[in-house]
């Protein structure tokens, strides 16, 4: 395997640095368990270097015209194309999916990302309100110092979804990413240097959640991106609010996937697929609990169980693997823990739900599928986030819809039916951010993401993202003297 050690543990400042005095973070590659490159967590002095070079650099970039900042993020974008390979190996040694998907999947997402703000941002103007004579005038201003926090599961994209928008309003932003992935967003601070980005406007420092709590917490810091649990939520959202600064958090889910009796089963099977075991289930979107008219749901099961049992599990270097481990042997424990409850609570297990005979290293768990769930299972109500399914019945509209509905998250759901004025009554009536008919987990840039509920507050994507990453500053013109009463 290539050498993934980078220069340093952070990059600040415009460069790779590192203080060996920080705990140290061990990479390891999940489809083996070794090590493959040791960081150390970012100590005070390295926190310090990166707030004030984020300082520094925000005012510089702010001051440019956005038409200029936005050609820095689309030659970004370019580099992160033509390094697609390389930066797609480097995103599955740290995160263990397979390279099939990591390849159109993570930089290439981030490149969309970077070129889609890139673009936006020189039209972003702002409005001139008529008053009769005197008139307002708006304009949207950057927040300054952003820091963005991220999960293991898309180390580069979720960098990328955070840091374009971010520097695209003229933002800078300091990024922790998860100590279980630390290489992909190193990656991203280097190339927008390369495209022509002040030193300083992109930090990444490593570390475990007592960097991400320093950096939270930092009067110089306007506002805070997190893409997490609902529990580091919480934590996140109210160290936030004693500075009063903005948050986006994007965090779990247990999404419902609607299935009616006059779908196209076999399209209905793919997203089944699609939304469970990509990336071995590690996906907040997932739609996990998967409801299907009861019908249709011998066909469907037969047809899904068949399908999966097709799935090529193995190293995630190979293009031909389909189906890589998980991110480290604490989330495979984890998951396995739910396999073992979803039996035990009567659920009918159908196939997987083993470590494969084959892999007898790394973090490996069978796609598994489970029958005969119902609402009150664990494994209906908990975000388990690997590859198990968990297939339940329904028959009729208004109750489905209930039952989807039934649960604290509310990031996506998604509905497959052949009748679209069904499709879009029950989507209109579904607590989810996000949502797909006839299709599952396809997330564009051009489109809004995000969660309502406990799954989040704000939206990545989309121009509703720059909202996120601005304020607005609304200047009063009189175009005469101004009156007293005395
Ligand atoms: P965690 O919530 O454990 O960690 C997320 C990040 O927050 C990590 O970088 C973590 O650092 C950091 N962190 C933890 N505690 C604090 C704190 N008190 N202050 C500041 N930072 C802190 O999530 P995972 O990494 O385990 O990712 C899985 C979760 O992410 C799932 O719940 C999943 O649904 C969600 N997710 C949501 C997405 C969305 O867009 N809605 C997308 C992807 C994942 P450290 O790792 O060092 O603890």
């Amino acid at each position: 395997m290539r050498d993934v050690q980078p220069a340093g543990s952070h990059f600040v400042d415009g460069h790779y640095i590192d203080d060996p005095a920080g705990r140290l973070i061990e990479c390891i590659y999940p489809a083996t368990g070794e090590v493959v490159a040791r960081l150390h967590s970012a100590t005070p002095a390295i926190i310090e270097l990166a707030l004030a070079s984020a300082v520094r650099a925000q005012k510089e970039w702010a001051a440019l015209r956005p038409v200029v900042r936005g050609r820095v993020l689309r030659k970004a974008a370019d580099i992160l194309r033509e390094r697609n390979q390389e930066l797609s190996e480097l995103e599955t040694i740290d995160t263990g999916k397979p390279i099939q998907e990591t390849l159109v999947a993570d930089a290439a997402s981030g490149a969309d990302a970077l070129e889609y703000f890139g673009g936006l941002i020189a039209s972003d103007t702002g409005e001139t309100i008529p008053l009769g004579g005197d008139f307002v005038y708006t304009i949207r201003e950057a927040l300054g110092v952003c820091v963005g926090i991220g999960a293991w599961n898309y180390p580069t994209q979720i960098a990328c979804w955070k840091a374009a928008p971010a520097l695209a309003c003229g933002n800078a932003m300091i990024f922790k990413p998860s100590e279980t992935t630390p290489l992909g967003a190193l990656k991203l601070a280097e190339i927008l240097i390369l495209a022509g980005a002040p030193a300083g406007l992109l930090n990444v420092v490593q570390g475990y959640s007592d960097v991400g709590g320093a950096l939270v917490t930092d009067p110089r810091v306007a506002k805070v991106s997190l893409t997490g649990s609902i529990g580091t939520g919480r934590k996140v959202y109210a160290a936030a609010a004693d500075g009063m600064r903005h948050v986006t958090m994007e965090l779990g889910g247990k999404s419902p996937l609607i299935i009616f009796e006059d779908a196209d089963i076999d399209s209905a099977v793919s997203a089944a697929i699609n939304a469970n075991f990509y990336s071995s289930g590690q996906v907040c979107s997932n739609g996990t609990r998967v409801f299907v008219h009861d019908a249709v749901r011998p066909t469907f099961l037969a047809r899904l169980v068949k399908r999966t049992a097709n799935a090529i599990i193995g190293d995630p270097l190979d293009e031909a693997t389909q189906v890589g481990p998980l991110v480290s042997e604490a989330q495979r424990n984890k998951v396995l823990g739910y396999i073992e409850t979803g039996k035990t609570e009567g659920a009918k297990l159908l196939i997987g739900g083993r470590v494969p005979p084959s892999q007898n290293s790394g973090f490996y768990i069978e796609p598994t599928i489970f029958a005969d769930v119902t609402d009150d299972m664990t494994i209906a109500r908990e975000e388990i986030f690997g590859p198990v399914m968990s297939v339940l019945g329904f028959t009729e509209e208004t109750d489905v819809i209930t039952r989807a509905n039934a649960t604290q998250f509310g990031l996506a759901a998604g509905v497959f039916t052949a009748d679209m004025a069904r499709a879009h009554r029950v989507i209109a009536k579904l607590e989810a951010g996000t949502c797909w008919i006839n299709t599952y987990n396809i997330t564009p840039v051009e489109a809004p993401f995000g969660g309502v509920k406990l799954s989040g507050v704000g939206r990545e994507n989309s121009r509703a993202a720059l909202d996120h990453y601005s304020q607005i500053k609304s200047v009063y013109v009189a175009m005469s003297p101004v009156a007293a009463a005395y």
